[in-house]
């Protein structure tokens, strides 16, 4: 699976980065750095939740 972002939706408060630290990252620029776009079937389970938890819908996962 993939992720993608919507940047322009994104506001860089970080609550995927917490849900998901290994994926997301956001910078001192308030940027938000997507550090891995593929997701193994481990990963999957915090990456959904980094997904769901974003409160604007900046990210998506899909095959
Ligand atoms: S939770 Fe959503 S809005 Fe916040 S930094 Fe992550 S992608 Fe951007």
């Amino acid at each position: 699976m993939k992720i993608t972002l919507d940047r322009a939706k994104c506001t860089g408060l970080g609550i995927c980065e917490s849900l998901a630290p290994c994926h997301f990252e956001v910078d001192d620029g308030g940027v938000l750095l997507v550090l891995k776009e593929t997701v193994s079937e481990s990963e999957r389970g915090e990456v959904e939740e980094a997904v769901a938890g974003c409160p604007t819908e900046a990210l998506r996962l899909a095959d």
